[in-house]
């Protein structure tokens, strides 16, 4: 018998998570989402109907509950001060509509798939006020007991009454109000379907249980660049809308579709010369061959003529060819001309020459331009000569930024001492457009907890990505590491790499809307550094594009200095040297705060991982910053 319709499945969310440093347990990243979004999903096929109880960040779990396409409300306990979980198991019998009210702890990924319709049949059977699962455990000298899992019962609605009662004299303790009422223990097999989370050292001992492979941004602290690169890669994908527009519109914009080709350009075999159009075997092999001109074919006419063996057809560049004719004698070849006639002289041309095949451009029904590429201009002409007048795109991604300091002053405000103007709004700005987004930029907000918060759930709410800049790093007056951790699943890097080392990266939520979130070291260089190798290739991929760089090696002009054990991104200058060779030097100090040093560059020498000191004339490779088209 099923009972599924008689339960509200409630998730215990409203802890404070003392013992994990009073971070929101259910939000903890496991194994790519949420914890509590694991509970969700293990609670949903069981119940009628869901819910979530929690005391702070409802945000946050609302927002899980939509990604899991649920419409589990977010319940606050009305028992106000974090009064534990007969707090919103009250809260729970209080609001929810069906007889049964079901719970499990946002901590519990595991819970067993029956967990509901066994408690029910217990809860029947012995007519129980409340029904809790219990396991075979084994205590310190190795004896067998039972132990109980206070926190995964199934209740009756009827209970209330004497949980308001019992929570009235002042009672807290589940086992307290146990006493109070009539309870019925259910005996589990599987021990560990019970396992929760209460430190971070069990979360990282979680994720590394069987099943399949964690995928969450936190794991670990220190990454190289080429790992950090693939796990954001491997994360994103591209937005799906997609737009038509007109073909100038077009330009860099990301083709949604493959572009088939509706006719064959060229539509007709043509000539590639002002000439002469003939058949090669009226040729002849040892003697001069003279050819009576019996019409004249103009580029833009259908030809229609006839040209009997023997005779030619005078023909212009873009002439369609007259059936049956396969060579065309440019007209500088000839070895004579009359007004009715060409002669040409042996071994001058062969059959074939200068004609250009129906379709040897684009050819019908075949794919012209392949989905994923940026329009270029020799796009826009290839789109032209197939007669497409709109384009299918993929819509343009909206992504909001703002710089974190209370040292940063916008244009147009006094610098007071210690202050700094914030230049890394406008690196961003410019980045960024260049790359064909929509750009929020939501200006510099102060380290203040609540500010930060606010601009983090905006920037979440309105953009398909957001970039903070600043606070990433170790710095103790930084709020915005812990409030990325609240919003979302967010791991926090420091990478092994030059300049640029911390950074962070994952998925934010707020009010029901997810967003990715790239933070961004403050230090002007490393912020623009980490930018183009990590955030850039992550939007491209958003954006239903791969990134590529244009790349050549170059002899370095000087010995540069390098430890292994790090990608180094430093900034140079490349030239032609007197030997006709490509060299590159360095731009002055390449301090990560230094901008000058990237303002001065054209491109950046890529020191890679294990590499260690480069001597004078060895090849590095350079990625330029100006591409050709
Ligand atoms: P943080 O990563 O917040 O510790 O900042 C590192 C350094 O970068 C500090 O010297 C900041 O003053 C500087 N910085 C942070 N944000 C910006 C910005 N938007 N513009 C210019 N410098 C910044
Ligand atoms: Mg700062």
């Amino acid at each position: 018998m099923t009972f599924k319709h008689k339960m509200t499945g409630m998730i215990l969310a409203g802890g404070r998570g003392t013992r994990m440093g009073r971070v929101d347990k259910g939000l903890q990243p496991f194994r790519g989402g949420p914890l509590a979004a694991h509970v969700l999903q293990r609670l949903a096929p069981q119940v009628a109907q869901l819910a979530i109880n929690a005391n702070r960040n409802q945000a946050a779990y609302a927002s899980i509950a939509v990604a899991a396409n649920s419409d589990a409300p977010v319940w606050q306990d009305d028992l106000t001060g974090f009064e534990g979980p007969l707090a919103g198991l009250q809260t729970g019998l209080r609001r929810c509509e069906t007889d049964w009210l079901l719970t499990a702890p946002c901590d519990s990924p595991f819970l067993p798939d029956d967990l509901g319709v066994r408690l029910a049949e217990a809860l029947l059977r012995d007519d129980a006020d409340l029904a809790v699962a219990v396991t075979m455990d084994a205590d310190e000298s190795g004896d067998a007991y039972r132990r109980v899992h206070p926190v995964f019962a199934l209740m009756k609605k009827s209970v209330l009454p004497k949980l308001d009662a019992y929570l009235e004299t002042g009672g807290r303790r589940m086992d307290g109000w146990y006493g109070a009422i009539k309870v019925t223990q259910v005996l589990f097999q599987e021990a560990g379907a019970f396992r929760n989370i209460n430190t971070l050292a069990d979360l990282k001992d979680m994720e590394k249980l069987a099943e399949p492979a964690a995928s969450g941004f936190g794991r670990k602290a220190s990454l190289s660049a080429g790992e950090a690169q693939r796990i954001i890669r491997d994360a994103i994908t591209p937005v799906t809308a997609v737009e038509k527009v007109a073909l100038r519109q077009a330009l860099e914009r990301v083709l949604a579709t493959d572009v088939i080709s509706p006719i064959d350009v060229p539509a007709h075999d043509n000539s590639a010369m002002d000439g002469y159009a003939f058949r090669g075997a009226d040729l002849s092999a040892d003697a001069p061959t003279t050819l009576r001109v019996a019409a004249t074919v103009l580029a833009g006419r259908p030809s229609g003529v006839h040209i009997p063996t023997g005779e030619c057809a005078r023909i212009m560049t873009g002439g369609v060819m007259p059936d049956g004719l396969d060579t065309v004698l440019p007209q500088e070849l000839a070895a004579a001309i009359t007004p009715d006639s060409v002669t040409i002289a042996p071994g001058t041309i062969k059959t074939g020459a200068n004609r250009r095949f129906k379709g040897e451009d684009l050819a019908i029904g075949k794919p012209a331009l392949h989905q994923g590429k940026i329009v270029t201009p020799a796009d826009l002409g290839l789109l032209a000569s197939l007669g497409m007048a709109e384009v299918p795109v993929r819509r343009r991604l909206r992504v909001a930024f703002f710089s974190t300091g209370d040292e940063l002053r916008s244009i147009g405000e006094a610098l007071e001492p210690g202050c700094i103007y914030d230049s890394n709004r406008y690196t961003l700005y410019g980045m960024l457009t260049r790359l064909g987004c929509d750009v929020i930029d939501m200006g510099a907000v102060r380290d203040d907890r609540a500010a930060l918060e606010e601009a983090l759930r905006t920037a979440c709410t309105s953009a398909d990505a957001v970039i903070t800049s600043g606070g990433v790093s170790a710095g103790a007056a930084d709020y915005i590491k812990s409030i990325m951790t609240e919003l979302g699943d967010v791991g926090f890097w420091n990478l092994d790499m030059r300049p640029g080392r911390p950074m962070a990266f994952g998925r934010i939520a707020s009010e029901g809307r997810q967003s990715w979130l790239f933070g961004l070291p403050g230090n002007p260089v490393a912020a623009m550094v980490a930018f183009y190798f990590f955030v850039r290739p992550g939007l491209m991929k958003m954006m239903g594009t791969t990134a590529s760089h244009f790349t050549v090696r170059a002899r370095s002009a000087v010995t540069l200095r390098k430890k292994p054990g790090r990608t180094e991104y430093q900034r140079g200058i490349i030239y032609i040297a007197p030997n006709g060779e490509r060299e590159v030097r360095i731009t002055g100090s390449q301090g990560s705060g230094i901008l000058r040093s990237m303002s001065e560059a054209n491109c950046m020498v890529v020191l890679p991982h294990e590499q260690g000191d480069v001597a004078a004339g060895e090849l590095v490779e350079v990625v330029m910053f100006e591409g050709l088209i």
